[in-house]
């Protein structure tokens, strides 16, 4: 039997989406999309697992909810590809992620390091809402209960995913085989799958500051890639420069082709040329900075244009979210029927429950 591949990702309203998504989660999106070798894809916008950080700012939630649908279809994302659909209106996921709760231990939730690193960002040391420390089994059941399978992320999901697939192996070993195990899509370019933001620091992060958007105008996007960090040591232009840690060196790793050298730096034949030459000294961090970017306006300027003809059009995108959770929803009901006979708790739709208790009184 060939195995039934079914994708499945999200991201959080907290902001509008930013070059980390695109290369780290989005672009494999739409490639799989595209060439249609699957039974089902699914995008989730993660309102509910927002509010476990955000939970005193709701409307920045609701706000987002819009940039985010924005931001999808402008990228290229199809609504007649994929459903779209709003985590907080599929009930189901809040149930299952209860009955979830019951398989993973306080000690397990606290080893997960990308909740640690965020535990520490969000300065959640002293006080932690449980509701966060859990959101990996909230997560969990976005994916198990779509039989979600194909998970395009960066790597900072890969601890979510080896939690899914956990849970997934503890559900069935107790209640019967219902859950297929979930793995990561990682990008190939191994750059793309923790993008640095524009700061060097840490990865690229609505919640961080260091993010180009994808809606970010033109000057915007050139202020930020000017002020990137470069070589601390690289002062004057004829000073040798260090590649590595490098940011400018790192998005031009990610995004830059061929192509961009023959249009906009004829003087080089591909990146490795370039990069000699800033090792060698001699090349300005400017020069570098103002080719690479040309070469993000490349794929930023098409999805600004299809993002302004969605915001002159917001009914339709809020349509595309009612229906995309519609469907969403149906299937999720139908697999927590599924669940719940496999658990014994579907008391009501079982005609034989009545008749074990009834053999014993008889
Ligand atoms: P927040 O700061 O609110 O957590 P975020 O910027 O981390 O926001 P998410 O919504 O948590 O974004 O992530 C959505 C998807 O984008 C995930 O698949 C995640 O792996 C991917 N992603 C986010 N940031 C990056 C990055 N810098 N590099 C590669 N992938 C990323
Ligand atoms: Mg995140």
């Amino acid at each position: 039997m060939q195995e039934r591949k079914i994708i499945l990702t999200g991201d959080r309203p907290t902001g509008r989406l930013h070059l980390g998504h695109y290369v780290g989660s989005l672009k494999n999106r739409v490639k799989m999309q595209n060439e249609g070798n699957y039974e089902k894809m699914y995008v989730m916008i993660a309102d509910s697992q927002a509010l476990t950080d955000n939970f005193d700012n709701p409307e920045k939630i609701r706000e987002n909810l819009i940039e985010v649908a924005l931001d999808y279809l402008s990228i290229g994302i199809d609504p007649e590809k994929v459903t779209i659909f709003v985590q907080s209106q599929v009930e189901e996921l809040t149930e299952l992620t209860f009955y979830f709760l019951n398989l993973v231990t306080l000690s397990r939730l606290e080893r997960n390091p990308t909740v640690k690193t965020e535990i520490k960002q969000k300065n959640f040391e002293t006080s932690l809402p449980a509701g966060f420390l859990i959101y990996p089994i909230s997560q969990a059941a976005d994916i198990l209960l779509f039989d979600a399978n194909l998970i395009p992320v960066g790597v900072d999901q890969e601890p979510m995913l080896e939690q899914a697939r956990e849970i997934a192996r503890s559900f069935n070993n107790i209640y019967g085989e219902i859950f297929t195990e979930p793995y990561a899509i990682l990008p190939e370019n191994e750059q793309a799958r923790r993008m640095p933001g524009i700061d060097g620091k840490a990865k690229m992060s609505k919640s961080l500051g260091n993010a180009i958007y994808l809606a970010d105008d033109k000057a915007t996007v050139k202020k930020k890639v000017m002020s990137m960090y470069t070589d601390p040591d690289h002062i004057n232009i004829d000073d040798p420069g260090k590649i590595d840690g490098n940011i400018v060196f790192t998005y031009l790793d990610v995004f830059s082709k061929q192509e961009h050298f023959e249009k906009y730096l004829p003087d080089y034949k591909n990146l490795d040329q370039l990069k000699d030459h800033y090792r060698r000294g001699g090349l300005g961090d400017v020069k570098v900075k103002k080719f690479l970017i040309k070469v993000l306006e490349e794929e930023l300027e098409p999805i600004r244009e299809k993002r302004a003809y969605y915001e002159q059009n917001l009914d339709q995108v809020l349509a595309v979210l009612e229906e995309g959770t519609a469907d969403a929803r149906e299937i999720g009901r139908a697999k927590l029927q599924e669940v719940k006979r496999a658990m014994g708790i579907d008391y009501f739709a079982d005609s034989r429950f009545l008749d074990v208790i009834k053999e014993k009184y008889n």
